[in-house]
């Protein structure tokens, strides 16, 4: 007889992983291709000395570097394994079924499943047609049954990014009960000028007694860490308050807590491998509008191509040529920023592909 389990996550699809084959060129995940900032692989070295021991469950040491760089005090900042983890937390937090959770589609597959897995319904707000979040569309979404919002700036897998007078309106226009979780993982490669600072945002406006907004950025990303798993956010004391308390004990690992405290004293070697890649998305992006293709602007470090019908056959056809590429069927496909010798195989590929319909896009 099967054990009873919850009939409503029978059909959950889980998150999507590739099998990864020896040498291939890794532009499927939006890793960076560089690893860890120096001096931070010695530090892991001399942490993982001490894994006999349980991390501090409580993560006072980052914490208090991650509060005096944003200037919030310590019990304003949550960490997870991952950002990832602090969405879960979030919607564990907020949201029951019956309830709503709201985001933009495409954006982090991951939403979805959150929203699955607490058993709340998910509203997948359609995007604007240049890869950014319709934030008219997703104030509309939201309704009385609504307890969560994500907002994800740069939008993965599009790289549109949103503005500062956008996103202000947009969070004032939401109820102060409802949470919004601004997404930042891609924040350190943005560039426009009047882009929000999600952290100074979040500092003011908890000051000003208004707690419904958390942002969210991780280690994975620009730092190298996506291994190590270990994400932050900051957001008013009552809610990181909250988050603490539900947060799996020990899930931030003692290892993963000493490269993050390590990676935030290295600016400027982080500042010198954010403007290669950003040099690169542009030199990619140049390429491939060369070819024929529209490539929505980008501030992350990954380019989508709204390929729609030929998405998979895009990656298929870049998988043959060892070079794995994200598609999301029937959509398009995304391509992280590797190095200049990654992304040069990935333009050769991209240059012979061919739609069933012909030579052109
Ligand atoms: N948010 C977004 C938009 C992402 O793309 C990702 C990773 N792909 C995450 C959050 C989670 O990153 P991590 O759990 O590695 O911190």
């Amino acid at each position: 007889m099967p054990v009873r389990t919850r009939p409503d996550l029978d059909d959950l699809a889980g998150f999507s992983t590739v099998p990864i084959p020896a040498d291939a060129v890794e532009l499927a995940s939006n890793e960076l291709p560089f690893g860890p900032l120096d001096p931070v692989l010695e530090v892991i070295g001399r942490a993982a000395g001490r894994v006999h021991r349980y991390p501090d469950s409580s993560g006072r040491v980052l914490r208090e570097h991650l509060a005096g760089r944003f200037g919030v005090t310590p019990g304003q900042v949550s960490l997870g394994a991952g950002s990832i983890a602090l969405c879960l937390q979030l919607a564990q937090l907020t949201s029951a079924p019956g309830d709503e959770i709201v985001f933009p589609w495409p954006s982090f597959e991951a939403y979805s499943l959150i929203a699955r897995t607490v058993g709340a319904t998910a509203r997948r707000v359609p995007l604007r047609p240049d890869g950014r979040v319709d934030l008219t569309a997703l104030a509309d979404a939201v309704g009385d049954r609504t307890r969560l919002v994500f907002v994800c700036t740069p939008n993965n897998p599009t790289g549109g990014d949103l503005g500062r007078a956008e996103l202000e309106k947009f969070f004032d226009s939401v109820p102060e009960d409802v949470l919004v979780v601004l997404d930042e993982a891609y924040w350190e490669f943005v560039r426009r000028p009047d882009a929000l600072d999600g952290m100074a945002y979040v500092r003011d406006r908890s000051a000003a007694g208004r707690g419904n907004v958390v942002a969210l950025r991780t280690f994975s990303k620009a730092y190298g860490l996506a291994g190590m798993r270990i994400g932050y956010g900051v957001s008013c004391e009552d809610v990181a308050d909250r988050l603490r308390r539900l947060a799996l004990p020990y899930s931030v690992s003692s290892v993963a807590q000493a490269a993050a405290v390590a990676s935030l004293d290295a600016d400027e070697a982080l500042a010198l491998r954010c403007a290669a890649v950003i040099e690169e998305r542009e030199r990619v992006r140049t390429e491939l509008l060369g070819l024929g293709h529209e490539i929505p602007v980008s501030g992350a470090n990954f380019l989508w191509l709204g390929l729609g019908p030929h998405a998979d056959a895009f990656r298929l056809h870049c998988l043959e040529r060892g070079v794995l590429v994200k598609a999301f069927p029937g959509e398009g496909v995304r391509i992280t920023v590797g190095t200049g010798g990654e992304n040069a195989r990935f333009l050769a590929a991209a240059a012979e592909f061919r739609t069933p319909a012909g030579p052109a896009l």
